[in-house]
Protein backbone atom coordinates (compact mmCIF):
# COMPACT_ATOMS: atom_id res chain seq x y z
CA UNK A 1 0.00 0.00 0.00
CA UNK A 2 2.23 3.14 1.61
CA UNK A 3 6.29 2.84 0.07
CA UNK A 4 8.67 2.17 3.09
CA UNK A 5 10.33 5.55 2.14
CA UNK A 6 12.32 7.82 5.17
CA UNK A 7 11.75 10.82 3.05
CA UNK A 8 10.60 13.51 5.11
CA UNK A 9 7.41 15.44 4.03
CA UNK A 10 8.09 18.18 1.59
CA UNK A 11 7.44 22.02 2.49
CA UNK A 12 8.46 21.03 6.24
CA UNK A 13 11.28 22.52 6.93
CA UNK A 14 15.03 22.11 5.03
CA UNK A 15 15.42 18.53 4.08
CA UNK A 16 18.75 16.96 4.53
CA UNK A 17 20.13 13.85 1.99
CA UNK A 18 23.03 11.38 2.99
CA UNK A 19 25.66 11.49 1.10
CA UNK A 20 28.92 9.66 0.70
CA UNK A 21 32.28 10.57 -0.63
CA UNK A 22 34.07 8.42 -3.05
CA UNK A 23 37.26 9.84 -2.90
CA UNK A 24 37.60 10.67 0.98
CA UNK A 25 35.25 8.08 2.02
CA UNK A 26 33.25 10.59 4.77
CA UNK A 27 30.09 10.53 5.37
CA UNK A 28 27.95 13.81 5.82
CA UNK A 29 24.61 15.54 5.51
CA UNK A 30 23.54 17.71 2.06
CA UNK A 31 20.70 20.56 1.96
CA UNK A 32 18.93 20.45 -1.00
CA UNK A 33 20.70 23.24 -2.83
CA UNK A 34 23.63 21.28 -2.59
CA UNK A 35 22.74 18.76 -4.99
CA UNK A 36 22.20 19.00 -8.27
CA UNK A 37 20.17 16.04 -10.30
CA UNK A 38 21.00 15.38 -14.00
CA UNK A 39 17.67 13.44 -15.83
CA UNK A 40 18.48 12.18 -19.17
CA UNK A 41 16.93 10.24 -21.50
CA UNK A 42 17.97 6.82 -19.99
CA UNK A 43 19.04 5.75 -16.58
CA UNK A 44 22.40 5.58 -17.45
CA UNK A 45 22.51 9.27 -18.18
CA UNK A 46 20.43 10.48 -15.34
CA UNK A 47 23.28 11.25 -12.07
CA UNK A 48 23.33 13.90 -9.28
CA UNK A 49 26.28 15.73 -8.37
CA UNK A 50 27.82 17.30 -5.46
CA UNK A 51 30.56 18.73 -4.31
CA UNK A 52 32.45 17.04 -1.08
CA UNK A 53 32.31 19.80 1.41
CA UNK A 54 35.57 17.56 2.80
CA UNK A 55 37.86 17.29 0.31
CA UNK A 56 36.03 19.62 -2.30
CA UNK A 57 35.80 17.06 -4.86
CA UNK A 58 32.91 17.06 -7.64
CA UNK A 59 31.15 13.53 -6.97
CA UNK A 60 28.76 12.28 -9.43
CA UNK A 61 26.41 9.25 -8.73
CA UNK A 62 24.01 7.27 -10.93
CA UNK A 63 20.41 8.54 -9.74
CA UNK A 64 17.82 5.52 -9.36
CA UNK A 65 13.92 6.12 -10.12
CA UNK A 66 13.89 6.18 -6.51
CA UNK A 67 16.93 8.59 -5.84
CA UNK A 68 14.93 10.92 -8.58
CA UNK A 69 11.64 10.76 -6.49
CA UNK A 70 13.35 11.84 -3.44
CA UNK A 71 15.48 14.64 -5.05
CA UNK A 72 13.04 15.93 -6.60
CA UNK A 73 10.58 15.47 -3.85
CA UNK A 74 13.22 17.07 -1.64
CA UNK A 75 13.86 20.48 -3.76
CA UNK A 76 16.59 19.80 -5.61
CA UNK A 77 17.70 21.50 -8.89
CA UNK A 78 16.70 19.21 -11.50
CA UNK A 79 17.99 19.08 -15.27
CA UNK A 80 16.74 17.96 -18.01
CA UNK A 81 19.11 16.67 -20.37
CA UNK A 82 18.04 16.29 -23.74
CA UNK A 83 19.68 13.32 -26.58
CA UNK A 84 21.49 15.65 -28.34
CA UNK A 85 24.06 17.85 -25.26
CA UNK A 86 26.90 18.55 -27.14
CA UNK A 87 27.89 21.00 -24.56
CA UNK A 88 28.55 18.23 -22.16
CA UNK A 89 32.47 17.27 -21.33
ZN1 LIG B 1 35.49 13.88 -0.21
Amino acid sequence: MTAPAACPPPAAGPVVFRAACPHCRENFELAAGALRLAIGASARTTFYTFTCPECGEAVRKPAGERIVELLTGGGVRTMRLHGAAPGDR
